[in-house]
């Protein structure tokens, strides 16, 4: 898989050489590439933000630099020209680039954080793993001018925009790092055991919190593990796993329990 991170703080990526994620570069399962947004300005301050239209506080990036920069990662034949867009010429040629550009960027997807987004879940990282090339857009300052993504999606190509959560962070780098790491460990030969992604919170077709997890020893601190746990009876284990996942879900997530597809409960799952 190909990402490319565009940010106006590049070096936050560095960590990403870290870990798991900096093993499956290595090893040429994902090349990660993190670009500079100033990179792409042309005035001798390297702005890319100016005053928000309407007024009001802060600062509002630029569409033009993102727009320089987006179509040359797109590999898109930029078009600036306002009198183009508002001919019938210009409405000839974008939807002639539309087509054009729908087809080459099949399985590429250009991806924005935005707090005021729909929020970004592990259905959506296990739908943009199956993805050949991810973009993504670091917003900064009061985000990013909304004719951004609007265009590169008349254009054909697949835009996201996400929120990792209800509260604002100071830019897009940290929120990016989070949707790529949740991503990219779902790539067939990130884990070292695949097993490790396939009973997890929030995963399959009802998915729950997870049960607890324990580990050696099996008294801790006066503290006990579950003598179902050291039974060695897996039908057991497994039932006391799979009731726990549904009481804490319950407690916890009570949203989740309601989006649960009843017909796929088993009996025992229905007396808990
Ligand atoms: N004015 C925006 C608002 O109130 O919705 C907040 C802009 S925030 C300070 C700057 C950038 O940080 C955003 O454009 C986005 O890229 C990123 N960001 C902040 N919080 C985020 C979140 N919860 N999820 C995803 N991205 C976030």
């Amino acid at each position: 898989m190909d990402i490319d991170i565009v940010s106006v703080f590049p070096e936050y990526f560095d960590v990403l050489q870290l870990s798991l994620l900096g093993k499956a570069q290595d090893n040429g399962l994902v090349h990660v590439a993190a670009h500079n947004l100033r990179d792409w300005t042309h005035d001798v301050h390297h702005s890319v933000d100016d005053t928000p239209v309407g007024g009001g506080a802060g600062m509002v990036m630029k569409p033009e630099v993102w727009g320089e920069c987006l179509d040359g990662l797109l590999g898109l034949r930029g078009d600036d020209s306002d009198d183009n867009q508002n001919s019938e010429a210009g409405d000839a040629i974008e939807s002639a680039d539309t087509v054009e550009s729908a087809a080459k960027h099949d399985g590429t997807v250009l991806i924005f954080p935005n707090p005021s987004a729909p929020l970004f879940t592990q259905r959506d990282a296990t739908e943009l793993s199956h993805a050949d090339r991810l973009i993504f857009g670091c917003g900064r300052y009061e985000g990013y001018d909304a004719r951004i993504p609007e265009h590169y999606r008349a254009q054909g190509v697949n835009v996201r925009e996400y929120s990792i959560g209800d509260y604002v962070l100071n830019g897009g780098e940290v929120a990016v790092s989070v949707m790529l790491e949740a991503i990219t460990r779902l790539l067939p030969g990130f884990m070292g055991n695949p097993e490790s992604i396939v009973e997890e919170s929030y995963t399959g077709g009802n998915a729950l919190l997870e049960h607890r997890q324990y580990t050696k020893p099996a008294l801790w601190r006066s503290l006990e593990v579950p003598d179902i746990l050291l039974s060695g009876d897996h039908g057991k284990v497994n039932r006391f796993r799979r009731d726990e996942a549904l009481q804490r879900t319950n407690a916890i997530r009570p949203d989740l329990i309601e989006a649960l597809d009843c017909k796929q409960l088993d009996k025992p799952d229905r007396k808990t």
